[in-house]
């Protein structure tokens, strides 16, 4: 058999990544991420995988983060007891991710029980928990950048720099195909920027057969920033919100990372005194544990001279317990709180969201990408009330946008990794991208001279046969399980949670009482079932 490779996620949409390629040698994944954003597609987590995990020989992750590794604890949960196959650095950062990510499993469909027990409805089992968690931490084998590894005979693979995030890596696999003939794929990962803080530049091998590529910003150009430009940016944002110290700065931030960035900028423009005396709260455990990760791997990372610059900061207060995170409310101003989710969608941060919006001497400062329909795009978007907990928290706070951190290479970034690669002799497959991004750089590497058939968008589920100069789609073994039209789409869930958030703003928005009935009748009308006769 010729060997195949299947888009099993990631493929027409950005999370989920998972590749399964199969030989008579091996079969092995690249990648078991978990699917983000909408609720069509988180469903996809609780459902069977398109393959059987205790059929799969081993894993290879590119890195930490969780749509990319997420899912591995739940093949473990069905079967899977291979070894998986990371860098030392992704090994640290799952050591406290996954056991995280099951922690949100858990708590999640505790809370979903209790509803569905009242209601009579069946309850549901967590995707994975934190025994399985901890067994698939267990096998995990780490290996060296650069190095050849042979998990099995008539495979071998290399970690390459990916430039992402601490551990990230671009695999470079050769399989042995039954008519003797071997076949070197590569695998992006996520690519990083030039001039990355902590990172070098990404690396990986030229001359390879098949190139599977992300594709994140294949539609966005960012405008290259030297290390002081960024702190200035940084710095002015800061001083606008704290003034001289009447204002409070909350950053929604990502755990691993974007908070070490901002730890490490904030530091120096602390002791440089180019921002006010502040307090720096960092008010979320998976982040404090992604610091002191960080700080283990100092001497390895660029741009930093010692640990010292996370952790020994007089003003940086990592906060121990929920106790000490609600202490942080009794503080009216001059404080800094960095706190996850980067998006707002869970967290402490949300806490802080739900004390500090509705106050006009705070601002909120996004730092990272805000998918749609998340809490932190409400709040980019200029909504004037939004629900958290329950509540509708009313928006007085300054909302801000600095966009100065990136953990991706932007479309010039990631045309120019693409063609440093070349000779591809067969495909360049783009994968994890939103349709446009796909489309954008598909054009670009064409106008750059690859030709228009070797350049493939695969959508979710699809299989391809790879011979050393091509490959062929197969009719597949599976039926795509969603098709990949609606991989990337906002479904109903999010439109509704934003029609319910419009019309809350709407009555809250109108005159008087007499105003807010009209609003409910028009409402109620247009719900009425149209019962003229034909
Ligand atoms: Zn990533």
């Amino acid at each position: 058999m010729r060997p195949r490779i299947k888009f099993c996620g990631a493929a027409g949409t950005v999370t989920g990544s998972c590749f399964w390629i199969k030989s008579d040698a091996a079969s092995f994944l690249v990648d078991c991420g978990m699917y983000q954003g909408s609720k069509t597609l988180k469903e996809l987590n609780y459902g069977d995988f398109p393959f059987s995990p205790a059929d799969i020989d081993f894993v290879l992750l590119t890195h930490a983060h969780i749509d990319h590794s997420g899912l591995v604890p739940k093949l473990v949960k069905h079967g899977f007891t291979g070894p998986i196959f990371t860098t030392e650095g992704t090994r640290d950062l799952l050591a406290f991710m996954w056991p995280d990510s099951a922690y949100i499993q858990e708590t999640e469909v505790k809370f979903l029980n209790r509803r569905r027990e009242q209601k009579g409805i069946k309850t549901v089992t967590p995707i994975y928990d934190q025994s399985d968690a901890h067994d698939a931490i267990n096998q995990i084998k780490t290996i060296d950048y650069a190095s050849w590894t042979d998990p099995m005979a008539g495979v071998r693979m290399r970690y390459w720099n990916a430039g992402h995030i601490l551990g990230s890596a671009s695999i470079e696999v050769e399989i042995a195909d039954s008519a003797g003939e071997t076949i070197r794929l590569l695998f992006s990962g996520d690519i990083g920027p030039e001039h990355k803080l902590f990172h070098p530049n990404p690396d990986a091998p030229d001359s390879i057969d098949f190139l599977v590529c992300e594709a994140t910003y294949g539609d966005r150009l960012k405008t290259p920033l030297s290390p002081e430009m960024r702190r200035d940016r940084l710095a002015a944002a800061i001083n606008e919100a704290i003034r001289s110290g009447e204002g409070v700065l909350v950053v929604p931030a990502f755990s691993v990372e974007r908070t070490q960035e901002l730890l490490i900028d904030i530091g120096i423009l602390l002791r440089e005194k180019r921002i006010h005396d502040s307090l720096v709260f960092l008010d979320s455990p998976l982040a404090i544990k992604a610091t002191q990760t960080f700080a283990l791997y100092a001497d390895d990372l660029e741009d930093v001279s010692h640990s010292d610059t996370f952790l020994f900061n007089d003003n940086f207060v990592f906060t121990k317990d929920a106790d000490e995170s609600k202490r942080i409310n009794a503080y009216k101003n001059n404080i800094i709180i960095i706190a996850a989710s980067g998006m707002c969608e869970a967290g402490r941060i949300r806490h802080h969201l739900k004390r500090r919006l509705w106050n006009p001497n705070a601002t909120v400062m996004m730092v990272g990408y805000q998918a749609p329909g998340t809490l932190g795009a409400l709040l980019l978007n200029g909504k004037k009330a939004v629900r958290i907990q329950g509540e509708t928290v009313k928006v007085r706070a300054t909302i801000t946008d600095l966009d100065v951190y990136s953990g991706h290479a932007d479309a010039d970034g990631l045309e120019e990794w693409v063609l440093d690669r070349m000779p591809v002799r067969g495909n360049v497959f783009l994968v994890h991208g939103e349709p446009s991004s796909l489309d954008s750089l598909r054009s670009r590497l064409i106008t750059a001279g690859l030709s228009d058939e070797r350049v493939v968008i695969p959508e979710l589920d699809n299989e391809y046969e790879l011979s050393p100069q091509r490959a062929e789609k197969t009719k597949g073994d599976t039926k795509p399980r969603i098709a990949t039209a609606t991989a990337s789409r906002l479904d109903w869930h999010n439109d509704l949670a934003q029609l319910s958030l419009d019309i809350v703003d709407e009555l809250e928005g109108a005159a008087d009482e007499r105003s807010r009935q009209i609003i409910l009748r028009r409402l109620r009308r247009a719900l009425e079932k149209d019962e003229r006769p034909d």
